[in-house]
């Protein structure tokens, strides 16, 4: 196909505005699968994507469609995820593209997320198309929002589809905008190859899959290829299109969105964003690279058996090779054992691997609080040490610096007290203000990230009854009055529960996590002292009294099945425990420290 007669476009959206609802729809009218075939958001290919109803990994997909000027035009779509930690998956897959669907749900009008997606789409120079989607429920309002695009994003939108993805009303003259307004790709397939790596994933068979964009030039099986910035060579034993399975093809030319299949092993050969060109044509430059992805939010994760330790390894292996942006290396802990501290991008992203770890490699872990990373210079040195883990925070005078995000709320204006309430607690600083319409305002604070990982985005629902959005960007380091506090279980400091908190915030904390503990830790043979401490001075207290008798004490002459059942529930719990000294500490103490931070 001429390149004229391609498009290569991504959606992007705020969460739940129907993006994947959309790619499922032009899926279905463009016929690229049976009906047969055909499932919801059929892109979301992950288990847990399907069931939280979210988008992790981009996807890609080529449609042919044959528009209304008699043109069979072949579209490339990549579905991207719209949640904030996934940002660069969204900026990967958009320096693929030469346009996007800009999708605003009809009845909430744009929130955070569009206004930061369309940031991403404008640093990567794409013709934007606005798409009204939802206008089949009774609460849509098209022409606000309309002029809510105009007004917040200074996007025209005389060429702007409304549609409704449910009914798939508008979904034809979708597909005609997208090849009258969207601009075909630029590159020239005389040229030496650049092709462009955005994304790829780890197949158990093949080995690395990689997502390619041709900007120039051509690919075909068995060309000796050079992956830029490393000078590897490979050759090409496979390559194809995304149908949205992979599809073998010959050839792939300037314009064009596949994928190919070296042989390569790792992952790490074919980094995200690096070009790919010719070894008998090299191309003179590679292209320019983009925003890497950056570890915001770390924890130790550690196998709640020991001999689980090496299977943990491996399963972070293979998630990495299909998740760049997850990071891990070994580490002890006095308390934990043998683990490892991993990054994540964000808690979501955590949340999602270590589930992924639980379900898909069924390995039964803990996993410390999340942190993030401090500069520390200790006083009268030189040396600035970055420091992700409480634990390893040394006594002494020193200056401690902590990362900030520039946080963008927008809420009904009823709301906006909560809002700036609960960022003043955050330790938030106001920057500015304004109105979105008339009923709805757009916020903006400075934040450190420290606050904004733990509950933050929890507590910013529930005060603003769901009504916020919330989208954030790291700005920098800035010192900050951080004190590390410790957490002593009989005497002992469990190193798992340290963390960092303002001074102004240690007493408060120090004492809401001996209080939770307390509760629980269960009561054991004897009597347990819950300490915080800062430093040597104790700050808080609180003690587990001695467990009077036996559980079972009060089953004797009871039925043998609650007897069993019982016995049964003491086992499970026993599996999720990890001893420390003599007292044995359930998982649910690591994650309600986790949640009161
Ligand atoms: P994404 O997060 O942007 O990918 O959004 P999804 O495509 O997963 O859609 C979010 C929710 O909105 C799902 O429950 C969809 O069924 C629903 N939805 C999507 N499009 C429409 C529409 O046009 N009308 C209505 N009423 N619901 C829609
Ligand atoms: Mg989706």
């Amino acid at each position: 196909i001429d390149k004229k007669y391609k498009r290569n476009f991504s959606i992007i959206a705020h969460i739940d505005h129907g993006k994947s609802t959309i790619a499922d729809r032009l899926i279905e009218m463009t016929h690229t699968v049976t009906s047969r075939e055909m499932k919801s958001q059929i892109l979301d290919s992950m288990d847990l994507e399907r069931e939280k109803g979210i988008t992790i990994k981009a996807q890609a997909v080529t449609l042919h469609y044959t528009a209304k000027d008699n043109n069979t035009y072949e579209l490339n779509l990549i579905d991207t995820p719209g949640h904030v930690d996934f940002i660069y998956e969204v900026s990967r897959s958009l320096a693929a593209c030469d346009g996007a669907l800009l999708v605003v749900d009809a009845a909430q009008g744009i929130e955070a997320q569009t206004l930061a997606n369309v940031y991403l789409a404008l640093e990567n120079d794409l013709e934007i198309l606005p798409v009204v989607n939802k206008i089949d429920l009774p609460s849509a309002d098209p022409d606000k929002v309309l002029l809510e695009v105009e007004d917040v994003i200074g996007l025209p939108t005389d060429n702007a589809a409304l549609v409704s993805a449910k009914t798939g009303f508008g979904i034809d003259e979708l597909l005609e905008k997208i090849v009258n307004f969207l601009p075909a790709p630029s590159g020239d397939e005389n040229k030496p190859l650049k092709a462009l790596i955005f994304d790829s994933h780890y197949d158990d068979f093949r080995g690395v899959i990689t997502y390619i964009r041709i900007m120039d030039g051509s690919i075909k099986k068995g060309d000796k290829i050079v992956v830029m910035s490393t000078n590897k060579e490979f050759e090409v034993l496979e390559l194809g299109r995304f149908v949205p399975k992979m599809q073998e093809t010959d050839e792939l030319q300037a314009g064009s969105v596949g994928y190919i299949v070296t042989g390569i092993k790792e992952i790490k050969d074919t980094q995200v964003g690096d070009t790919i060109t010719l070894v008998n044509n090299r191309a003179s430059s590679p292209l320019a690279g983009y925003r890497p992805a950056l570890s915001m939010v770390f924890a130790g994760i550690y196998p709640i058996s020991t001999d689980d330790y090496e299977d943990l390894k491996v399963a972070l292996e293979k998630l990495q090779l299909n998740d760049a942006s997850l990071t891990y290396q070994p580490e002890t802990s006095v308390a934990l054992g043998f683990g490892f501290r991993c990054g994540f991008l964000g808690l979501l992203h955590m949340e999602i691997i270590i589930e992924r770890l639980r379900r898909e490699f069924e390995i039964d872990l803990i996993s410390t609080a999340p942190s993030v990373k401090y500069y520390v210079t200790m006083e009268g040195s030189t040396e600035t040490k970055v420091i992700d883990n409480p634990a390893e925070f040394e006594d002494g005078r020193k200056i401690i610096e902590e990362p900030y995000i520039k946080g963008t709320i927008m809420v009904p204006k009823d709301y906006v007290g909560n809002v700036m309430e609960l960022c003043q607690e955050k330790r938030g600083t106001f920057l500015n203000m304004s109105y979105i319409d008339e009923n709805r305002v757009m916020i903006e604070y400075d934040l450190p990230l420290a606050e904004i990982v733990i509950d933050f985005y929890d507590k910013l629902k529930s005060k603003t009854k769901g009504y916020a959005s919330f989208e954030y960007e790291f700005t920098g380091y800035k010192e900050s009055n951080l004190v590390k506090v410790d957490i002593l279980v009989s005497g002992e400091p469990v190193d798992a529960f340290s963390f960092i908190a303002h001074s102004d915030n240690a007493y408060t904390r120090g004492r809401l996590i001996a209080e939770k503990l307390k509760d629980v830790i269960p009561r054991q043979q004897f009597e347990i002292p819950i300490q915080a401490a800062l430093g040597t001075k104790i700050i808080a207290r609180t003690t587990i009294k001695a467990l009077r008798k036996n559980v079972l004490a009060k089953c004797y002459g009871g039925d043998i099945t609650r007897k069993k059942k019982l016995l049964e529930k003491q086992k499970e719990g026993k599996k999720r425990m990890k001893a420390i000294g003599n007292v044995e500490i359930p998982q649910e103490a690591f994650l309600a420290v986790l949640k009161l931070g």
